[in-house]
């Protein structure tokens, strides 16, 4: 497994698993099954309602705290300084764990106008050590932007939807500006449709791989960070099969260039 060092001295492996729709009694088997194949990495949210589930299957692995990697995501209830800290405490709770190694801002809500604050309660958690990283997710520039120039802490990665049908490339680079690494997700675009593209197909025939690793291998090379979601157990241990294999510079570049700038999700800057 490949790790990334963050703006804050830590590191967390590159290629992580993610639980989104994974109902709670299943994720503890799913988080097995992915502890077993390698995974280092969870992530999950508040609002996926499967942190005791995730928090089980940590607690069940017998794996060093130390060797693990557990993301949780604030929801956009309870954004604002005091609700972040009570929040906080219940996905903790949730999770059976004293600290997670990452929490985020699921997404900025720039209407509501709360995530300066909101952050500053994240700055709070993680001088408590309560939380080892604190980051975003669903950031633009100008959220990101006006977050850096307010508050203290520069968040170490950004979450955003990022797949080769929307390649993030202008996101990406204000990420980088500001010295926070990218994360994928729905780093598979979600499977249906563009795993069956033929560039992505002809590729996986080319290095004896499938078009979800072609894929995953893409993310790796750009340097984000990946978590796809899969419960179905070849497709847990296949996702993180790409460590053995690299794409050539002119693979990577009919990849980027499958971009259609359309997202699968809502738009952070009126989702609410
Ligand atoms: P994904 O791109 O990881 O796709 C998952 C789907 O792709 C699976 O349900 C399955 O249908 C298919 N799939 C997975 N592996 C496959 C394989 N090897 N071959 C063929 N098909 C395969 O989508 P996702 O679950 O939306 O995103 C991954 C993670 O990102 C989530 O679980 C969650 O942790 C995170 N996420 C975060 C946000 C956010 O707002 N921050 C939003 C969505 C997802």
């Amino acid at each position: 497994m490949q790790h990334v060092s963050l703006n804050d001295g830590h590191t967390m492996p590159q290629l992580g698993f993610g639980v989104w729709q994974v109902p709670d009694d299943q994720a503890r088997g799913a988080v097995e099954t992915a502890l077993e194949a390698g995974y280092r990495s969870i992530d999950t949210a508040r609002i996926y309602d499967n942190e005791t589930g995730v928090g089980r299957a940590v607690a069940a692995s017998g794996i060093d705290r130390d060797d693990l990697f557990v993301t949780t995501k604030l929801w956009n209830g309870d954004q604002g300084y005091d609700a972040t800290l009570k929040a906080f405490d219940a996905s903790l709770e949730r999770l059976g764990l004293d600290h997670v190694d990452l929490y985020l801002i699921h997404w900025p809500l720039p209407a509501r106008d709360l995530y300066v604050d909101t952050w500053r309660a994240m700055e709070r958690i993680r001088s408590e050590g309560r939380a080892r990283s604190i980051g975003v997710s669903n950031f633009t520039r100008s959220t990101l932007d006006r977050l850096v120039a307010e508050t203290e802490v520069v968040p170490v990665l950004n979450q955003i939807e990022l797949h080769p049908y929307l390649n993030q490339a202008d996101m990406r680079r204000a990420d980088a500006e500001h010295g926070v690494l990218t994360e994928a997700w729905s780093p598979l675009g979600q499977g249906k449709g563009l795993l069956e593209d033929p560039v992505l197909t002809s590729l996986g025939a080319k290095h004896g791989k499938s078009a979800a690793q072609v894929v995953l291998r893409w993310h790796l090379q750009l340097g984000n960070v990946v978590i796809p979601k899969s419960v179905t157990p070849s497709r847990i241990r296949e996702n993180i099969d790409v460590f053995d294999f690299e794409l050539d510079a002119e693979d990577v570049d009919a990849i980027s260039a499958l971009d259609r700038g359309g997202r699968i999700g809502p738009d952070p800057d009126t989702f609410d």
